[in-house]
């Protein structure tokens, strides 16, 4: 557990420092150490260590002040700092620990004494992981659909309207095509919901895997619908990604029990070119609400159209 939390040491007594080094070293931690608090610090904005040891009186920067430092500045995680001095009146540890220590240890120190104080720093940092963690993990469950493991609706709308808002200070395209499976209904009623479920999961794959990873997403509108945003992207670019998207759907087969499943899905390009976004007219719907409707209008002319093909048009209201 130790050498996951490696440690920092500022001491400008190469003596106490090294004894320090080596204590830690052997109790299985990684350690790196300095003479001095601003040399520590510049150590510290470079790469997070939540561990801190530091020594009072240094001829730069002194231990109170790199601990304030440390306070103010913006960490992936918390840092347990312990202040190791000489210095011992109530007040000073008073000062020390105000000073944003979490605690104070008198030199020479004592290695079994060193060692516990710092394990209840670990038990602490631990704790702090473990409910980073889980909050991550509420705010990541928070915006993704269950089911296909893309962007849940919540997301969709509030992200969406970023990206629109981007898209039009900064004057830059933005398409979204709006997908949905054709005869889907079928599907559930002749093999089952359970089987309906997989070719949901399926289309999904499919689709991730044909669009750029670091920027185009896909957001589950409802049901058997998705919206999947190609920032960046003009009609023309989002109507070659959809007609690819339409193919590797209709390709793809979907083993179940003892079928072999093929769908095929209807898309609706949408895009957003300068001209278009800023010459809106207000209305009581917001953009991005209207952005989709006229994504699911040309949705359903490729339905009407006969289905599992592709139509385009600007973004009008
Ligand atoms: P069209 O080609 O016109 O889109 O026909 P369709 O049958 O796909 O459309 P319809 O709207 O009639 O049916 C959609 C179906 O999608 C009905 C609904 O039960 C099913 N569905 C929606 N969400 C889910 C889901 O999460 N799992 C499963 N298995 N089915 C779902
Ligand atoms: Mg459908
Ligand atoms: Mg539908």
């Amino acid at each position: 557990m130790n050498d996951s939390f490696p440690v920092l040491i500022a001491d400008d007594n190469a003596v106490s420092r090294r004894r320090l080094e080596l204590t830690l070293k052997k109790a299985g931690y990684e350690v790196t150490s300095v003479d001095d608090g601003k040399k520590a610090l510049d150590i510290f904005n470079e790469r997070f260590f939540p561990v801190v040891i530091t020594d009072w009186v240094m001829p730069e920067l002194e231990g109170p002040s790199f601990c304030r430092a440390i306070r103010n500045t913006k960490t992936p995680g918390y840092v347990y700092i312990i202040i190791l001095t000489a210095k011992e009146s109530k007040s000073d540890i008073v000062m020390g620990l105000e000073s944003g220590a979490d605690d104070y240890l008198k030199k020479p120190f004592h290695d079994a004494e060193l060692k516990a104080r710092l394990k209840t720093g670990l038990r602490i940092l631990e704790l702090e992981r473990s409910l980073r963690r889980a909050n991550d993990e509420v705010k990541r469950l928070s915006i993704i659909d269950p089911l296909t493991g893309c962007y849940n609706r919540g997301y969709l709308d509030t992200q969406l309207t970023k990206e629109l808002k981007r898209a039009l200070r900064y004057k830059n395209p933005l398409s979204i095509v709006m997908t949905d499976l054709d005869h889907f209904k079928t599907i559930n009623d002749r093999f089952g919901h359970r089987c309906g479920d997989r070719v949901l999961k399926e289309f999904i794959r499919v689709l991730s895997g044909s669009i750029r990873k670091d920027l185009d997403w896909i957001g589950r509108y409802g049901g058997e619908e998705f919206v999947i945003v190609l920032p960046e992207t003009d009609l023309k670019g989002a109507a070659v990604t959809a007609s690819r998207l339409r193919e590797a759907t209709a390709e793809n087969r979907i083993p179940f029990d003892d079928s072999m499943i093929q769908v095929t899905a209807s898309f609706g390009v949408c895009s957003i070119s300068e001209r278009d976004g800023l010459a809106r007219k207000e209305s009581g719907t917001s953009l991005t609400e209207q952005f989709i409707q006229c994504a699911d209008v040309y949705l359903y002319k490729s339905k009407e159209s006969g289905r599992n093909c592709v139509y385009t048009g600007p973004f009008v209201t």
